[in-house]
């Protein structure tokens, strides 16, 4: 499939390729949305194995920005930008400023932040270049690493999906599964611990497990048996399309919250997740707070401020799952449905051009 035809297949606004001979820059902007503001999203350094695949992920991320924007209530856009290369050894200062530059050229329709291979560091770089790159470092008046945000979001979303479940939102003895104790993984353990659940955890690298095992009491599986456990939680915090055919039939939860992104294989598995009777709260509504931490920056970042829309992550969950009951889909089906239906309701307001409006 050509580049066009796979842009008009999602509906993406704006595609754009940028190079940088000297520093070896090859980077792919994606635009999905800025109907409802400027398309925000992070950026991906990956070594790619071809340009087609640097091109299929970075359209299918920026649609998925749109969603998670859009479902958590922000006025923003869904973009996301891939730079093909490895982030062990290809970068470099004047890469990064040679992306600023690039990103500084869309003049706001796209705002990167951190991904996959980069990091705050990198972002502050970019940042020399346009001021359109937000995740920058505390010292430099940014909010640093989302991942303890995100760990509260995830929280929020347990204690909502308790509720819906249990009449109480009171997690104190649930039981919980974590696959993978990351940055957001081991953050989440931490006030699960705090909030005297009890946690079983399990992650491909072993130091991880130690960690987990020493700061906070955990108990150990090993990894492949992390989403049988018995358990009220299983929480996906690694990577992607682990529930799939093959997990889902062993699932032993009542509910499934984890900050992994696109934790569904394939759209039916969230009709299959339903099928056995386990509440799934989507990916991407419950691990918007990374998001939503960056996007406060744009008003000059207020760390009570986003931790206050972070919190209503509660709220958005609680929404999505009673919208699901409501017209009797699954929730992954009603978190679109919330987040198209709010694209439809507001998106065309931005006709009206607001004074000092300078962005997309
Ligand atoms: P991370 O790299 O710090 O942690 C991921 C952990 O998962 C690592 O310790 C890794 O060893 C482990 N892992 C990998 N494969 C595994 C497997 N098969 N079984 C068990 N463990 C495995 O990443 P992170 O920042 O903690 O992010 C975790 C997930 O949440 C990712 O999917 C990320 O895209 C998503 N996410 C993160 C944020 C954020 O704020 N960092 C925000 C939204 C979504």
């Amino acid at each position: 499939m050509g580049v066009f035809d796979s842009v008009a297949d999602e509906g993406h606004e704006q595609v754009l390729y940028g190079y940088d001979k000297v520093s070896g820059l090859k980077t792919i902007i994606a635009i999905h949305s800025t109907a409802l503001g400027p398309a925000l999203g992070g950026t991906r350094f990956f070594p790619y194995q071809s340009e087609e695949e640097a091109i299929q992920d970075v359209l299918r991320l920026s649609k998925g920005m749109t969603y998670k924007a859009a479902a958590a209530g922000l006025d923003l856009g869904g973009g996301k930008a891939v730079i093909i290369g490895n982030p062990r050894e290809d970068k470099s200062e004047r890469l990064f400023r040679a992306y600023g530059r690039i990103v500084d050229s869309l003049q706001g329709r796209y705002i990167t932040a951190e991904d996959v291979g980069t990091t705050t560091i990198d972002m502050d770089t970019v940042r020399s270049e346009t001021r359109w790159a937000l995740g920058n470092s505390v010292a430099l008046g940014g909010s640093g690493d989302p991942s303890p945000v995100t760990a509260r979001g995830l929280y929020a979303a347990c204690r909502a999906v308790a509720h819906k479940l249990w009449g109480d939102p009171d997690i104190t003895g649930r039981r919980f599964a974590v696959q993978g104790v990351g940055k957001v993984g081991s953050a989440f353990v931490q006030l699960l611990v705090e909030a005297r659940a009890e946690v079983i955890v399990s992650d491909a690298y072993e130091p991880a497990v130690q960690s987990a095992v020493e700061n906070y009491g955990v108990k150990p599986v090993e990894q492949d048996e992390i989403h049988r456990v018995d358990c009220d939680f299983f929480s996906p915090c690694a990577l992607g399309a682990g529930l799939n055919q093959t997990t889902i039939p062993e699932l032993n939860c009542q509910a499934i919250v984890g900050s992994a992104n696109n934790q569904l294989a394939t759209d039916e598995d969230a009709s299959r997740i339903a099928a056995r009777g386990i509440l799934y709260a989507p990916d991407f509504v419950v691990n918007a707070g990374g998001l939503i931490n960056v996007y406060d920056e744009l008003h000059g970042y207020s760390k009570t401020r986003a931790l206050h829309r972070v919190d209503a992550i509660y709220d958005a969950t609680l929404r999505i799952l009673d919208t699901a009951e409501e017209h009797d889909m699954n929730p992954n089906e009603a978190a679109v449905k919330v987040a198209d239906d709010r694209i439809r309701d507001i998106g065309d307001l931005r006709r009206f051009r607001r004074s000092g409006d300078d962005r997309a």
